[in-house]
């Protein structure tokens, strides 16, 4: 039997992130993960990442990640690619303003440099768009996006420097008296960390928790370049209504659309059908993608909750268990996540952000959450699995 003094499991960007803030805090730690190091969802991200939250916990996770990420060539030597490109919500209707107004205040006191273009100003900062189709948005200078295979370089690389004993191939079987049981041999360790991503119930499960995290496919794709799609010309936008979203790649532009009916469930085959309409909605707003060819498309399976709030809180009757996920946010949110879940499985506290909502505690029998849910989140499923 191997020991260690904390055990994380999974090597998406949460796991790993948390394994090498615990090495930093001077545990020895060992990451296990099933695959290779960003195999799950963390390494087939959009990758966009805004302080522009819903609710104060998500702004300051947002503030939080981006301050990391911003701080990481200093700390590691290489960094997650992170652009402040500038983000876009535009309202289209008046309810929409209604909503965007209260949650620019919510921002602005915590701190997020966000504002209010009108009309005009919003066809102004963004050529591409259609002139004329919004009521105005809320624009923040400080969104960006990182390029998600870099940060799994990124912390592949802090995990080697920092001493982190990273076990790829290796499975979590399940707790045992004194720490965890795996596909290869039991490891004595005093702290523990489930993450899993769109595979954390099963984690949960494999550990004996009942944890209301889902997975669904979602799906993003990339155009041909074009000169008016220039970064220096697109901000990000978020058509929040479609659940939509857009940012320059290359020349072209990234987007994904998340479809409220799919079912849950792991799948990483691409739907034509549904991104001929993700296609329909883009040309709409940015006329001159109508014509342009696409050079990548991939589906993949992304994270949730029930709530679309992350979890990090300490298992129940379980102290020494701690339980991360960033509900399908791990680029905006992740580093932040870990490492209030490091400071959490330390600690039992962390001044990262107000965590004492976010438990498991929070969900009933069925797993319906007592908060309500994000109300910028991408339309995913409320249910955690297919009736
Ligand atoms: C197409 C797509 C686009 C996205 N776009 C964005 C975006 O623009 N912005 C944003 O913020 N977020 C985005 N996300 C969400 C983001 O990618 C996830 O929230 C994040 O990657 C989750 O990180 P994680 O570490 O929790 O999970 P993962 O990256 O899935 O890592 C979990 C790991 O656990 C491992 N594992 C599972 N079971 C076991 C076991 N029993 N033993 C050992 N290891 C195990 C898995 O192999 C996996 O590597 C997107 C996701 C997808 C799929």
């Amino acid at each position: 039997m191997t020991s260690a003094d904390a055990v994380v499991v999974g090597g998406g960007t949460v796991g790993a992130w948390c394994a090498y803030f615990l090495r930093r805090d001077g545990l020895r730690v060992i990451l296990l993960e099933k695959g290779m190091l960003g195999q799950g969802a963390s390494s087939r991200a959009a990758g966009v990442v805004r302080a522009q939250g819903g609710t104060p916990e998500a702004v300051r996770l947002g503030q939080w990640s981006r301050r990391f990420y911003l701080s990481q060539r200093d700390e590691i030597g290489t960094d997650s690619g992170f652009t402040e490109q500038g983000y876009l919500l535009p309202c289209f209707t008046e309810a929409d303003i209604a909503a965007a107004r209260e949650r620019m205040a919510m921002q602005a006191g915590l701190g997020v440099p966000v504002r209010w273009l009108d009309p005009g100003e919003v066809d102004q900062v963004n050529p591409t768009l259609a002139p004329g189709q919004t009521l105005g948005g809320t624009f923040c200078a400080q969104d960006g996006y990182i390029t998600p295979p870099r940060n799994v370089t990124a912390y592949t690389v802090a995990l080697l420097r920092s001493g982190v004993e990273v076990a790829e191939h290796v499975t979590f079987r399940g707790l045992t008296r004194g720490g965890v049981d795996t596909s290869q041999e039991r490891i004595d360790a005093g702290l523990v960390v489930l993450t899993g991503g769109p595979k954390l119930a099963e984690v949960g499960r494999l550990a004996g928790l009942r944890i209301p995290a889902g997975g669904v496919r979602h799906q993003v794709a990339v155009t041909e370049r074009h000169p008016d799609l220039d970064p220096g010309r697109v901000p990000m936008v978020f058509d929040l209504a479609a659940g939509l979203y857009w940012r320059p790649e290359e020349g072209g532009l990234l987007f994904g659309m998340s479809n409220p009916d799919e079912p849950p469930g792991e799948n990483r085959e691409v739907d034509e059908a549904y991104l001929a309409r993700m296609r329909a909605r883009l040309a709409a707003l940015v006329p001159v993608t109508a014509g342009l060819g696409l050079r990548r498309i991939w589906a993949a399976t992304i994270d949730y909750t029930p709530d679309h709030l992350p979890i990090i809180g300490r298992a129940p009757g379980l102290d020494h268990v701690t339980v991360a996920c960033a509900a399908g946010a791990g680029m905006m949110w992740g580093p932040g996540v870990a490492r209030a879940a490091a400071d959490v499985a330390l600690t039992g506290k962390t001044d990262v952000l107000d965590v004492s909502p976010l438990g498991l505690d929070r969900f009933d029998e069925a797993g319906r959450s007592r908060l309500a849910t994000d109300p910028i989140a991408l339309p995913f499923p409320e249910r955690i699995s297919s009736p």
